[in-house]
Formats: C-alpha cells, structure tokens, sequence
C-alpha cells in the first residue's frame, strides 16, 4: 500500500519517450508546488487577510483544486494539456492579484518572463509569442487601471506589507530555482543522451567496420575456393575440369560461326626415366617448369591446362590447323632446348606433339571427338620415335 502510494507520488515515465517523460515530471512538481503554495496562500489570507485580499480567496481555492485533475491528467501522459491549464492559471492568477496591489508589479513582470520562457520549453514557440503578447497587453492595462486610479490597493498595516513581501519572495525563489534546476537536469539528460548516442554511433560504426571486414575476408576466401577449384595446383594452370567446361564454350561458338579451332596434346618423353633417376621432386619441378614454358608460347585467348599426370592440353581458339602444327613445333623446340637445371646440371626433357584442328567451314561432331584425334596424333608421334609433331588427317 505505501509503494503504490510512493508510486503514485513519483513523477510518471513514459518508456521511450524521453521528452514527454522530462515535462510530466517538470507538470507533476509544479502541480505539487502550485496546489501547497496555494493551499498555504488560502489559509494565511483568511487568518490575516484584508478585506480586499480575503475577496481573492476564492481564486486562490480555486487554483489549488485545479491542481487535482491537473496532477492526473499529467499521470495520464496529457502533458501538453497540462501545460496549457497551468501556465494560464499562472498568467491569469498574477494578472487578476495585479489589479488589487501597486507594488506586485515587478513581480508580475518576473512570473510573466517565467511563464513565457515555460511556454517555449513546454508548448513551443507559438504559446511563447502569445504569452509574450498577452503580457504586453496586461501590463498596459495594468499600467492604464493604475494611471486612472482604479486599483485598489491591498497594503494595510506594516505587518501585512512584511508577510506579503516574505511571501512573494519565498515564491519567487522556489519557483526560480525550480526552472532552473528542471532546466538544468533537462540540460544534463539531453547532454547524457547525446553521449549514449555517440556511444551507440561509435558501436554500430565498429559493427559494420567488422563486417565489412568478414565481407572482404569471406570474399577473398571464395576467391581463393573459385581459383582452386579451377587450377592445377602443381603448374598453376587450368585443371582438366575447368579446361573442359572451357573448350565446350569454345567448341559451340567456332563450330556456329564456322570459325577455326585446334587442339594440341603433349606429353613428356620418357618421364618415368626422370623420377627413377632424379627423384619424384625433380619430376615436379620439370612439370612445373614445363608449364611456366607452355605459358610463354600461348596467346590470351588460349586455354592452357594440366590435361593429366604428364600430359598437357592447349585449345587454340580461331587458329587453324596449320598455324596450331607452327605453334606445336615452336613449343617442342623450347622445352628440347630450355631444360631444367638441378643442381646445375642441365635435365633434358622432351615432348610429343598431337595436333586435330576444325577447320574453317569444316564441321567436327564434338569437342570430344577433336580431343580424340588429337590423342590419336600423339599416340603416332610417340611411334614416330618421340620428340616431335604430328597432325591428324582425316
Ligand atoms: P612415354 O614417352 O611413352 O610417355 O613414357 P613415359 O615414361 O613418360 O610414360 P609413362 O606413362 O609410362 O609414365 C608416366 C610417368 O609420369 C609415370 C608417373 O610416375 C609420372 N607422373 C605422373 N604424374 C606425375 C607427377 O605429378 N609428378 C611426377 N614427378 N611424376 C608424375
Ligand atoms: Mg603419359
Ligand atoms: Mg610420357
């Protein structure tokens, strides 16, 4: 029962709405202030009141009743409402009290200032003009009952002069340093929420650097895959998988445009002899310096694969079947005379050259068929004694 009680007596949260919270708190205070100013206000003016001053009472019990609905309807989150009903209760209030005494003036002056910088945080800056013009218009007429003698002046004895002065005075100081330090701790929030965003900012900006980071990793890693996944990874070239996917592209676009295409297989000669007198590793080494040979002679558009163990596999897109026996016989000139040293012993190696073309205009059933004959050329050079060319005829 006491915690609901406390509850009630706290000012009222509104979860995300950090604004609405900061005004319901500044209403909930000031319907507190208002209703015990008043309350205290009513009972000392019917103590010790004049005549004049008792006739006001019943604004004073009026305005601190209205704190009532007002406390609940800020519980009710009618923040704007609220707002609007005290600060023109307050601007009404000193307004009226202004006509009975002279000397309540500069006060009336401070608590218009306040209601309208109020009006400005609390309503915006269309109730801050109209406050600020209606004040203008209340102290001209002020000014106008005051200059035809029409106040009535509510000062009797000196006794009455200090109470009301002690009054005005407490109030003006609780009402001050009230908006000063709701201002300030609205100031303060604002200032802790701009920090916690940064945070938050400065958070998500290492998030998404992070991620940015995993992109590129994931991206180079899949790169890394695609590249495996098509290369031979002891000479560097083009696998015997990928050649194909390759060479079937290239198969269909010369045979629909009737355009040339050659095949050229090689193998080393003798090759075992190589592993059985240098070494398994040595074998390595000429196959990879074999590739880096075959890739000095090719063009860009030359597909260049390891086709299997020791044997390699050239497609020559658009070359003839001429032009692909040159580019055969150039290429077993260059291995014959660039061998590999180990050691610095010179290793010689040779090769065998098949060459199957399609030729302009010619038709060839398949990129099979043309990988076929150009194994069966091979075959024949081995026959023919190694190290040399030959080209299938049809
Ligand atoms: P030919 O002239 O008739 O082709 O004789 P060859 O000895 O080259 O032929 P064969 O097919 O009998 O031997 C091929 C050898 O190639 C057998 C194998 O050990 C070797 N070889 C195949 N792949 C590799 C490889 O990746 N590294 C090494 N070092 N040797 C390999
Ligand atoms: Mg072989
Ligand atoms: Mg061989």
């Amino acid at each position: 029962m006491w915690n609901s009680i406390r509850r009630f007596l706290y000012p009222p949260v509104f979860e995300g709405q950090s604004e609405k919270t900061r005004h319901a708190r500044l209403l909930h205070y000031s319907t507190v202030i208002i209703f015990s100013f008043t309350i205290t206000f009513y009972y000392f003016n019917g103590q010790f009141g004049t005549s004049a001053e008792k006739d006001c009472s019943w604004i004073l019990f009026s305005v601190a009743l209205i704190q009532v609905p007002a406390f609940i309807l800020t519980r009710m989150g009618k923040t704007n409402l609220v707002s609007f009903l005290q600060l023109s209760l307050i601007w009404g209030t000193i307004t009226f009290f202004g006509r009975y005494a002279a000397g309540i003036h500069d006060v009336a002056l401070m608590i218009y200032i306040l209601v309208i910088i109020s009006a400005a945080t609390l309503l915006g800056r269309w109730a801050a003009v109209s406050y600020t013009a209606l004040s203008i218009g209340a102290i001209w007429w002020l000014a106008f009952l005051e200059t035809s003698q029409r106040l009535l002046p509510m000062i009797g004895t000196p006794l009455h002069i200090a109470l009301d002065i002690t009054i005005v005075l407490i109030l003006a100081y609780v009402i001050v340093s009230f908006f000063v330090n709701t201002l300030t701790a609205a100031l303060k929030e604002s200032k802790r929420e701009m920090v916690e965003r940064k945070r938050v900012e400065a958070e998500l900006e290492n998030m998404v650097l992070k991620l940015s980071n995993e992109i590129t990793d994931r991206k180079q890693t899949l790169a890394e895959l695609q590249y495996q996944a098509i290369t031979d990874f002891l000479t560097g070239l083009f696998n015997r998988r990928y050649f194909f996917e390759i060479a079937e592209k290239e198969f269909s676009k010369a045979s629909r445009y009737n355009r040339p295409l050659s095949v050229i297989i090689f193998d080393i000669d003798l090759f075992k002899d190589v592993n059985d007198t240098y070494g398994h590793d040595i074998g390595d080494k000429v196959l990879v310096h074999i590739g880096a040979l075959l890739r000095t002679m090719t063009r860009e558009v030359d597909i260049s694969a390891r086709y299997g163990g020791e044997e390699f596999i050239l497609l020559l897109p658009e070359m003839s079947c001429a032009s692909a026996e040159l580019l055969a016989e150039r290429l077993r000139k260059l291995v014959q005379e660039n061998p590999i040293k180990v050691n610095g012993e010179p290793v010689h190696v040779t090769i065998s050259l098949g060459v199957a073309s399609k030729e302009e205009n010619k038709t060839v059933s398949s990129i099979d068929s043309l990988i076929s004959k150009a194994d069966q050329a091979l075959y024949k050079a081995k026959h023919a004694g190694r190290n040399c060319v030959v080209c299938h005829v049809e």
